[in-house]
């Protein structure tokens, strides 16, 4: 697929402003009309236990469930496992402490204890000193909500779609282990992250007790998402996807376009990482402020120096060109790279903002 164009003016619109932006192929709209379905509130929607099989089977997990949204999967996933008054350490930067209308407070009940994490990642000698481990004969404390919970976010969205490893995940793990804390991994867009460090999905979850994953990013299904792990943690999560709406019926056919998705999506994410890689080489060249080594998976975070003009400016006159990116945060711009943008959009997009930069006076 390539970029679309603009009807009027026959200008290209290169749309870097999310992976969510892409359209459901034709083979994926024929693999939707022609679903079997039922009615999943009876279990009896073959497409959408076929896709919960798969997703199990990838994942090596024991059991999967269909849900709404990527939001839907981390809230159904950390209502079912964790009771309210607890608390949970969570990225400060991430999708579920900052762009999930805040349900950990409001619906779960949990006290989020928020950490940086630069590169994505928490820094465990800090982890430590704040859950430290009571000696076996201290009395209770009374004071704080007790921690249940860790979050982690693969690929780190907030922090330039960086991955977490299987040996830092694993650190995790056992400090997880040694508090008695629930482990859930917020992997909207895991699949970028295994390909990009080149293992097997299933070792990045092993060490968690939950996962989520969109099927509407990279993967370009039109909506929905997965949550995976035991069955038990399946069971639960089932009640609580009912009880905040998501429970629905004939809707094998949007799961057949998930099947779909990681049938034949998933091979081509690597695609999405080297256009990733030529645009930050690019905006690199051009003067951006880009640490080209980061760039991991689909997302370059650009900072524009102040020799390159205002931001909010030059990302007004980068949409009206048909360059569209999310409006500046300070002076960084996201761009992110997905099925709809091939190698000669990243080129031609180039041209684009160069030339933009250049007539900046
Ligand atoms: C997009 C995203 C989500 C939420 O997914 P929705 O399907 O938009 O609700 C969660 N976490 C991360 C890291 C995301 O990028």
């Amino acid at each position: 697929m390539v970029a679309q164009v603009l009807d009027a003016s026959n200008e290209q619109i290169f749309d870097f402003r999310s992976d969510t932006l892409t359209s459901p192929s034709d083979a994926m709209r024929k693999r939707m009309a022609s679903a079997e379905v039922g009615d999943d509130f009876y279990r009896e929607d073959p497409s959408i236990r076929a896709l919960e099989d798969l997703t199990a089977t990838i994942l090596g997990k024991e059991d999967a469930l269909f849900v709404l949204s990527g939001t839907m999967g981390n809230l159904v996933s950390i209502r079912s496992q964790v009771p309210s008054g607890h608390s949970a350490i969570v990225s400060a930067t991430s999708h579920l402490h900052v762009n999930e209308t805040g349900h950990l407070a409001s619906i779960c009940g949990i006290t989020s204890q928020a950490f940086s994490t630069p590169g994505g990642k928490f820094d465990l000698g800090e982890l430590m000193n704040f859950a430290k481990i009571p000696s076996p004969n201290a009395p209770r404390s009374v004071l704080t909500p007790p921690l249940k919970l860790i979050c982690v976010e693969n690929t780190h969205n907030g922090e330039g779609g960086r991955c977490l490893d299987k040996p830092y995940l694993n650190q995790l793990k056992r400090f997880a282990d040694e508090r008695d804390l629930i482990f859930h991994m917020d992997g909207a867009r895991l699949f970028n992250a295994a390909v990009a460090l080149s293992v097997d999905p299933s070792d990045l979850v092993a060490p968690v007790d939950s996962v989520s994953f969109c099927l509407s990013k990279g993967l370009g299904a039109p909506g929905g998402a997965m949550i995976a792990g035991s069955r038990d943690f399946i069971e639960e999560a089932r009640h609580w996807r009912q009880m905040v709406g998501g429970g629905m019926r004939q809707s094998g056919i949007m799961a057949a376009a998930g099947h779909f998705a990681l049938k034949e999506n998933l091979k081509r994410l690597h695609e999405d990482h080297s256009n990733a890689k030529a645009l930050a080489l690019g905006l690199d060249a051009l003067g951006f402020e880009i640490a080209v080594e980061t760039v991991e998976t689909n997302i370059v975070m650009a900072f524009l120096p102040k020799e390159l003009g205002e931001p909010a400016s030059l990302h007004k006159r980068l949409y009206q060109s048909g360059v569209r990116v999310l409006p500046p945060k300070g002076n960084r711009l996201r761009f992110v790279t997905h099925m709809g943008l091939n190698s000669d959009d990243i080129e031609a997009a180039l041209k684009v903002i160069g030339r933009l930069v250049e007539g900046r006076s």
